[in-house]
């Protein structure tokens, strides 16, 4: 299949790439490069050993789209480009809303002009807002905390009546958890603008010597430690999902809903522990009080994925830790 690919310069994007081009597909990338470099798409080439055709700009440039749509043909595509960070979301709630929701409607409406029905869009377990019961299965009560998980719920529902009205439409929504690691080439991975929001890459700027200490957030939790527990998965698990959902769900009518998640908690003490076996160095934390907004526990029921598309992640803790630890250590500055 020729899949259009929107923010394949980005952290999931790039994986998803590889693993695309890796079971013999093709890539079309447009990216804005808001939260990423074209240095990205260089490294995907050179482990693909393989050009991908390119555009520069902004997804909800409808006049771009109708461009990228008119000189290539696709049999689908995967909706990564989005702003991604809740604070930020509270800050600038009006940019998450035109660059999440109306970009991703302009997107739509390209893809019914040019005929193209099969769309892979990047939700995220934060739809959920604060659980009732964990593991976490895809038919509990939404109800996202803060804009950013409004903006995916709002596309969510804007792909589900595009499935209602349109009989052609094929919709896959993929709930993420919390993606981490890095390609086994250590090539290419998460490289954060900024001072890091998410666990992973602050330990690993700890780990790296970036940053003196971790701040853990909150020690008082009802967990195993006290500390917060997630579901981590690793990018290149996350990736090869995308391929399966895209291939067993091309051609089937309809919005499917899955989570991806490995469906095992992991708690932020348990992390620190498995980084520092894994790197060899020390990841100095101080406690502090609990971040606001932040759940005790959110961890999937993966099960759906398994019995639709036959796909589970197969990589562990040790292996997403390593990973990570050989992108950052070889990418200091990302
Ligand atoms: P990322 O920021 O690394 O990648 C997003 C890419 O999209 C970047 O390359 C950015 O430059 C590009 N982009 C942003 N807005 C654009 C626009 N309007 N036009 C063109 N390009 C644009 O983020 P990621 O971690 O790879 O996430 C990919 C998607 O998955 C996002 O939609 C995000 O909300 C979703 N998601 C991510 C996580 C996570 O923890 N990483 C979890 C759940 C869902
Ligand atoms: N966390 C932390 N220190 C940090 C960043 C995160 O203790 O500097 C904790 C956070 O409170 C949560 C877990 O790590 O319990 C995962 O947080 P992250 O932001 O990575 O993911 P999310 O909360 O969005 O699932």
């Amino acid at each position: 299949m020729n899949i259009l690919v929107t923010g394949g310069a980005g952290y999931i994007g790039t994986h998803t790439c590889v693993a695309l081009l890796k079971a013999g597909h093709q890539v079309v990338v447009v990216d804005d490069f808001s939260n990423s470099c074209p240095e990205a798409m260089q490294r995907v080439e050179t482990i693909c050993q393989q050009s991908i055709p390119f555009y520069q700009g902004d997804v909800g440039d409808k006049a771009l789209l109708e461009k990228i749509f008119s000189e290539n043909h696709f049999d689908g595509v995967i909706h990564f480009a989005g702003a991604k960070a809740v604070g930020e979301s509270v800050a600038k709630p009006l940019y998450y809303y035109r660059n999440n929701v109306t970009a991703s409607q302009t997107l739509l409406e390209v893809m019914a002009t040019f005929d193209v029905s099969s769309l892979v869009f990047s939700s995220s377990a934060t739809v959920y807002g604060d659980p009732h019961a964990v593991p976490i299965l895809e038919d509990f009560p939404l109800a996202p905390t803060n804009p950013y998980g409004r903006s995916k719920l709002m596309v969510e529902q804007i792909m589900q009546d595009q499935a209602q009205a349109d009989k052609r439409f094929n919709g896959i929504i993929l709930r993420y958890f919390n993606p981490v690691g890095a390609h086994e080439s250590g090539l290419i991975g998460e490289d954060p603008n900024g001072i890091p929001n998410n666990l992973m890459p602050f330990i690993s700027q700890v780990a790296v010597g970036k940053r003196a200490q971790l701040t853990i957030f909150g020690n008082d939790y009802p967990t195993r430690d006290g500390t917060g527990v997630r579901d981590y998965i690793h990018v290149c698990d996350l990736a090869e999902g995308h391929v399966q959902a895209l291939e067993k769900l091309h051609d089937q009518q309809g919005c499917h809903v899955l989570n991806l998640g490995t469906g095992n908690g992991v708690s932020v003490l348990e992390m620190v522990a498995a980084y520092a076996d894994a790197s060899h160095q020390p990841i100095p934390y101080v406690f502090a009080e609990r971040r606001p907004g932040d759940v005790a526990q959110c961890y999937a029921d993966a099960s759906q994925a398994k019995q639709i598309l036959g796909w589970q992640a197969t990589r562990g803790l040790p292996e997403m830790v390593a990973d990570s630890w050989h992108w950052q250590s070889g990418n200091p500055n990302g």
